[in-house]
């Protein structure tokens, strides 16, 4: 057996140290001298005293605690972990785009103003819309910049329209965005084929209607293929249509939010384009709009005049103003132009069709050992439901448990929250066939170890770090110093 590793703080040795620092050369100065008294400390950090080579070892044991899509496999459904290709890495970092600073004059920032007009004009092109905002930084609040470009639309006509629909497949910052916008949300029931239930639809809407907000392909992974009626409900009572476009990866080049009737679509770039996410950011969650709601953008948007010549356009009287300091997390949005121009029209293309693709591969694969609670074509993702395992008495969550033991990330579970024992899935484009059939082995192998021997599934995991945690509480209050 493995010796236990000991903890950084075991290995401290007095006067041990992990740097070398010149003497120094300046008159040495009392702390208390130059610090405010109440800001000093009583007395020294509790350091541990260590060589570099413990320090280093401390952290790169505790790097590869952590999973990410560079690890492996990671098919977490509505949150797309796709590969991030290292190209967009290397241009974000070309110093003219990593060393400029948001308070440079205009006129030496061209290159960085051109990048963002263009990529305001990718996105409008990609979802059909007219004009382009960059400056939200993350899904969530790309939602509430939107609702709150509605609710300036509505004010603006003098209208007070206060009710926000969602259905109950609906991503769950979809309520709260509209919550924090504000207004009051209305959950309708999906239909049995997990689609908007337009009878639902149709009584929930009045003059208090201000918008639907809705993702399609939903978050069942299923196309709405009723969008055309649902639209028109909604603007027949005077409101209108928000796409959650986080998660676009069935829908590029193929059709657009602004064709399905949407007046209002947020995407994360740090999903559907391949920047970087997890652990809390940063990401962009860009919004696009149809016209009427362009006067209400954010602001600045990136203007060009007839010369040619790139500006912030900050001469715009209904803008509900800034949502963001500066003008959005510009590494990110180099990331995301990196990975459109990498691509090009015929490749996003490409990549929402193997998306597609793979997920129905997978769903079909999967189909004899787990139930599929909406059969038929998938889009991006899909759900199943480990009901059936119920008997065995394993539950979802331990078949998920058990995939870490195998290397895998789990995928999402219990959400949807309108499928029992949901596990949904999204093996996204990036990954090859020998790589989804690797993981669709492991899942049937995991659906006969719940017949045969269910305490095995039940108990995973075996090879983490740490086992079955409280994962609300772990979230909420960690404990960051633990020996576990
Ligand atoms: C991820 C996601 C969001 C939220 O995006 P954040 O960047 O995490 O705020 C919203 N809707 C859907 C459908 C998503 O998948």
């Amino acid at each position: 057996m493995k010796p236990e590793k000991a903890l950084i703080f075991e290995l401290t040795q007095p006067g041990r140290v992990a740097y070398s620092v010149p003497d120094c050369d300046v008159p040495e100065v009392d702390p208390a001298s130059v610090i405010p008294h109440g800001m000093l400390r009583a007395k020294p950090a509790e350091l541990p005293e260590v060589y570099e080579v413990d320090v280093i070892r401390h952290y790169t044991e505790l790097s590869r605690r952590n999973f990410g899509i560079d690890n492996g496999f990671y098919p977490l459904g509505s949150c797309t972990m796709k590969y991030n290709p290292k190209i967009n890495e290397d241009v974000a970092r070309f110093p003219g785009f990593a060393k400029i600073h948001p308070y440079q004059p205009e006129e030496s920032i061209q290159g960085a103003l051109e990048l963002l007009f263009t990529l305001q004009n990718d996105l409008a092109a990609l979802t059909g819309m007219d004009q382009v905002t960059l400056q939200p930084a993350a899904g969530a609040h790309g939602e509430w910049t939107g609702l709150m470009l509605i609710r300036a639309y509505h004010e603006s006509r003098g209208e007070k329209r206060t009710k926000v629909i969602v259905p109950d497949s609906s991503h769950g910052t979809n309520p709260a965005s509209a919550t924090v916008a504000g207004f009051e949300t209305i959950t309708i029931p999906s239909n049995d084929l997990g689609l908007v239930d337009l009878e639902e639809l149709r009584a929930a809407v009045g003059s208090d209607t201000a918008a639907l907000m809705l993702t399609n392909p939903n978050t069942l992974g299923l196309f709405e293929r009723q969008i055309e009626d649902v639209a028109k409900i909604i603007h027949d009572a005077g409101g209108l249509l928000y796409y959650d476009g986080a998660n676009s990866n069935a829908i590029m080049g193929i059709t657009r939010p602004g064709d399905m009737g949407f007046d209002v679509v947020h995407l994360n770039l740090h999903k559907t384009m391949s920047t970087p996410h997890g652990g809390g950011g940063p990401g962009a969650g860009p919004v696009g709009v149809k016209s009427r709601l362009v006067p209400f953008l954010p602001k600045p948007v990136v203007g060009r005049t007839d010369d040619g010549v790139y500006y912030w356009d900050t001469d715009r009287p209904q803008s509900i103003g800034r949502v963001k300091a500066y003008y959005g997390n510009f590494g990110i949005l180099v990331r995301a132009y990196t990975y459109i121009r990498t691509y090009g029209p015929e490749g996003l293309r490409r990549v929402s069709e193997n998306a597609v693709l793979n997920a129905n591969y997978m769903m079909h694969r999967l189909a004899p050992y787990f139930e599929v609670p909406y059969p038929g074509v998938c889009k991006h993702e899909f759900v199943l439901s480990g009901k059936r395992l119920k008997a065995f008495g394993v539950r979802t969550l331990d078949v998920a448990k058990r995939l870490l033991d195998f290397g895998y990330h789990p995928p999402t579970v219990y959400f949807p929250l309108n499928v029992e024992e949901c596990i949904m899935i999204e093996p996204t484009e990036t990954e090859s066939k020998e790589t989804l059939d690797a993981f669709i082995d492991t899942m049937i192998q995991i659906a006969q170890e719940a017949e045969t021997d269910p305490q095995l599934v039940i108990n995973a995991p075996y090879t983490t770090v740490v086992k079955r945690l409280d994962e609300a509480t772990a979230a909420r209050k960690p404990v960051l110093n633990c020996s576990c």
